[in-house]
């Protein structure tokens, strides 16, 4: 068995920018295919890796804000009708992700919302969004059988919202275990992201090493020791310093701040975490005409000691055999 990392796309924010997909990265343990965000693009970027729609698995949301769940629609929808095999049905994909949270976050006197979108449930979690998506899409499930061969659509989907312990006074939320099968565990902790609360970063371990994905968030303590000795940490970067120099004003980089990690940061996380290696994603700027990978890199890689690489749409990494999980 080998477990492999292929990031799918590496774009932060919604705006869609040219020469990078939004945000989605893959783990492929095996035969199984596990997907974390579905950014703008992935379902074509799962695809042109040659990756197999009935292998997928699971997806794993670390939040849900749009950039990260905008093509979760098209990576259930769009293969539906691959999702059975000679017994039947496929397993249904399941759709791990943050649950409701506690209220509605409100804003400031900057930054605030005009109308409350659907007021009767304004913030849903990863099963309402799941059950929304089947329900929205519910013609298309309900009248495509009737016209070509698919499989049950009862059976397409499963959301599973993510509960994590409630925070202790001033204290990090623990780590808790979302999956485990004795091949992969997947472990959950809370992160720092604004008001998008909860949002998550993931571990990943198997017998071929472990992969951290960061998620969004600030420098975070329970994300660097959930990281500690993994293989590989997945992290979001921003240059908070470009952003202020091409238009964007101190009230919202001082929000921003409170978001994303600088690149001036995301080194010395990676060596707080004692990873093996710091792979760049999630850019922001997103247009990879503004900043180079070698830049990033370079930039990122201060303070860390370990290899830092400017991940890029399609780069893969296969984990060596014959690790023990820790
Ligand atoms: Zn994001």
């Amino acid at each position: 068995m080998t477990t492999e990392l292929l990031l799918l796309g590496t774009a932060a924010a919604p705006m869609p920018v040219v020469g990078r997909r939004g945000i989605s990265s893959t783990l492929i343990v095996g035969e199984r295919v596990f997907v974390i965000d579905c950014g703008r693009g992935a379902p074509s970027a799962f695809v042109d890796a040659g990756l197999d729609f009935r292998r997928l698995e699971a997806v794993f949301l670390t939040h849900l804000h749009a950039d990260h769940t905008g093509d979760l629609v098209g990576m259930l929808l769009y293969p539906w009708g691959v999702r059975a095999g000679e017994e039947g049905p496929l397993a249904p994909i399941r759709v791990y992700g943050p649950s409701r949270p506690e209220a509605l976050p409100s804003g400031d006197a900057i930054f605030h919302r005009e109308t409350t979108i659907h007021p009767e449930l304004p913030a849903p979690g990863t099963t309402d969004l799941v059950r929304s998506i089947v329900a929205g899409y519910a013609y298309h499930l309900n009248v495509m059988p009737l016209d070509s061969h698919m499989p049950d659509a009862g059976q397409l989907v499963r959301g599973i919202d993510i509960s994590l312990p409630r925070r202790a006074e001033g204290g990090a939320r623990g780590a808790v275990v979302v999956f485990d099968d004795d091949v992969v565990r997947v472990t959950a902790v809370a992160v720092t992201h604004g008001r998008a609360v909860p949002a998550l970063a993931y571990r990943f371990d198997t017998r071929d090493g472990s992969v951290v994905f960061s998620g969004d968030t600030t420098v975070n303590d329970s994300l660097i020791a959930l990281a500690q000795g993994a293989d590989i940490l997945v992290h979001q970067v921003a240059d908070l310093g470009y952003l202020g120099r091409h238009g964007t004003d101190d009230a919202e980089l001082k929000r921003m701040a409170a978001l994303h990690t600088d690149v001036s940061e995301v080194g010395g996380v990676a060596e707080r975490a004692r990873v093996r290696e710091l792979i760049l994603s999630h850019y922001l700027p997103a247009d990879p005409g503004a900043i180079t990978d070698a830049e990033w890199a370079r930039r990122a890689g201060q303070g860390f000691s370990g290899t830092t690489t400017a991940g890029r749409d399609g780069l893969r990494r296969l984990l060596p055999r014959d690790r023990r999980m820790p």
